[in-house]
């Protein structure tokens, strides 16, 4: 495994899924690699991440996604991506992630989830806004 292969490529929005994931998710397969993905974000605190803006490491095993960039709910995850790169600055490079959590963490607040995320699925049943104000898996603090 090359170092590169080592980066975990994630989209914008999947920074704030990623803090309220709890083991739920489209399918057995998708779970796994999410859950394989979570662990390493919650344990090495010297992890690094690529943001890419298209579909990522995530993406992978998910049965929503349509090809390379394409995802069936386009119409959503777009918009959640859209306005997290503007909520961090967010380009497509590598970045330090407990740098990137900590950043997610001191900006975000009840108001800016709910304009970010509130038409997700997934965000009244998910303890990912509880998590990201709590700073629940910042490894440096
Ligand atoms: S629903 Fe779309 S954006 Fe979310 S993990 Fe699946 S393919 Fe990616």
């Amino acid at each position: 495994m090359t170092n590169d292969d080592k980066i975990i490529k994630l989209r914008p929005h999947h920074l704030l899924c990623t803090q309220g994931y709890s083991g739920k998710g489209y399918d057995e397969k998708f779970v796994l690699n999410m859950t394989l993905i979570t662990d390493r974000m919650r344990t090495d605190p010297d992890l690094k991440v690529r943001i890419v803006f298209s579909t990522d490491d995530i993406c992978r095993f998910c049965p929503r996604k349509r090809g390379e960039g394409i995802c069936a709910d386009d119409e959503k995850v777009l918009i959640f991506d859209k306005r997290a790169v503007s909520l961090l600055d967010l380009e497509e490079k590598t970045y330090d992630y407990q740098d990137l959590i900590t950043k997610v963490h001191e900006k975000m607040t009840h108001e800016k989830m709910k304009e970010i995320c509130g038409i997700c699925e997934w965000y009244h049943m998910s303890a990912c806004e509880k998590n990201i104000l709590t700073g629940k898996y910042l490894l440096r603090k």
